[in-house]
């Protein structure tokens, strides 16, 4: 089995973790994360699991992590990305797993943010010799397939040389992400839902000879967490994908990097299925979301009064211990580890981490 040196991974090595996961039947979750909280929860989850993770900042995160108060909303979405991505640079090699960093969704109106991201990763990467960020996403399936793959080749000549790769969306995630996505329609035929293997063997045509690129097809996926039965899982989509390019370009088997969105409350065989079929990164957030949450939500149940009186106005007994943040994050950074745990051992990346 291929080693690494824990930390983040770019370039060569983000091919390793990816052809690694691949050969070896597994996915990395990756982790929507809006503060250092939530970024050294997931830390804290690959470390437990020896596992290795993807952690990726959507545009709101990104602003979320500057400060919402940050009078510049499209400088906060770039500087609270680059800052996370320099917080999670320093700490990840001694959490000692691998972490791929990355960014979500990103549709026509953010494309002006994905090229302030890569004048920061040009920078770095002069700096470093390695780029800020192991890839980007550019969202365009909402636009023409020749706009789509037009802009995303743009952009892939300019990540290719800093080592970085492009994850592009080809057909529409069902739900809303960030004000990203399209509304499920109740009963609706829902057709736009399911990527078409056409489409992505003209994708591959197209980027292949630039550079590194991964492909979030839909198969029925949605963001979000609904009510089951509006929309049908196909996992047979991303096969039939697959078998397509292998056909057309003799390659060997799964050439494709695949992505599966919308992985919160999917069901564990269609999970299973999709990752058999070369899918080596699920987006989770919502269940994350929930998970860290629902622990703050217990703990104010279980003490109300802490959240009203500093001082207990019967007992006197000081409530500092309780209304102190720290007590009740430390609590949902748990909660979100521990459901994490299930995404690990849903996905099969337990144990499997490449770091040294
Ligand atoms: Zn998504």
């Amino acid at each position: 089995m291929a080693q690494l040196k824990p930390g983040v991974v770019t370039g060569k090595d983000y091919l390793t973790l990816v052809a690694a996961a691949k050969a070896g039947g597994y996915a990395l979750p990756a982790v929507n994360v809006s503060s250092s909280s939530t970024i050294n929860a997931v830390l804290e989850a690959a470390a437990k699991n020896q596992a290795d993770v993807i952690i990726q900042l959507s545009n709101g995160g990104a602003q979320f992590y500057a400060g919402q108060g940050m009078k510049d909303s499209f400088k906060a979405k770039v500087l609270g990305a680059v800052s996370a991505a320099l917080h999670t640079h320093l700490l990840a090699e001694h959490y000692g797993v691998c972490v791929v960093l990355h960014t979500d969704h990103a549709n026509k109106g953010l494309i002006p943010w994905v090229d302030a991201l890569l004048d920061h990763g040009e920078a770095y990467f002069k700096q470093y010799g390695k780029p800020l960020f192991s890839s980007h996403m550019l969202d365009l399936s909402e636009e023409s397939m020749e706009f789509n793959l037009d802009e995303c080749a743009r952009v892939l000549k300019r990540m290719a040389p800093l080592n970085m790769s492009l994850e592009i969306e080809l057909g529409v995630t069902g739900g809303e992400e960030d004000g990203i996505g399209s509304e499920l329609e109740e009963s609706a035929d829902n057709s736009h839902l399911y990527t078409q293997p056409e489409d992505v063997l003209q994708a591959y045509d197209r980027l292949s000879p630039i550079g590194h690129f991964s492909v979030a097809a839909s198969f029925g996926n949605v963001h979000g967490v609904y009510k089951p039965g509006n929309v049908q899982l196909r996992p047979e989509i991303l096969k039939n994908s697959q078998a397509l390019i292998e056909k057309q370009h003799k390659t060997a088997a799964k050439p494709l990097n695949l992505v599966f969105h919308g992985g919160s409350g999917s069901e564990k065989d269609k999970i299973t299925e999709a990752v058999s079929y070369g899918v080596f990164k699920m987006n989770i957030d919502t269940d994350l979301q929930f998970a860290y949450s629902e622990a703050i939500g217990k703990f104010v149940t279980e003490n109300p009064k802490a959240f009203l009186y500093q001082v207990d106005p019967e007992t006197d007994k000081p409530y500092k211990k309780f209304y102190d943040p720290r007590k009740y994050l430390r609590l949902a950074e748990q909660n979100m580890v521990a459901r994490l745990n299930e995404a690990f051992e849903d996905l099969g990346s337990k144990g499997k981490s490449l770091a040294l």
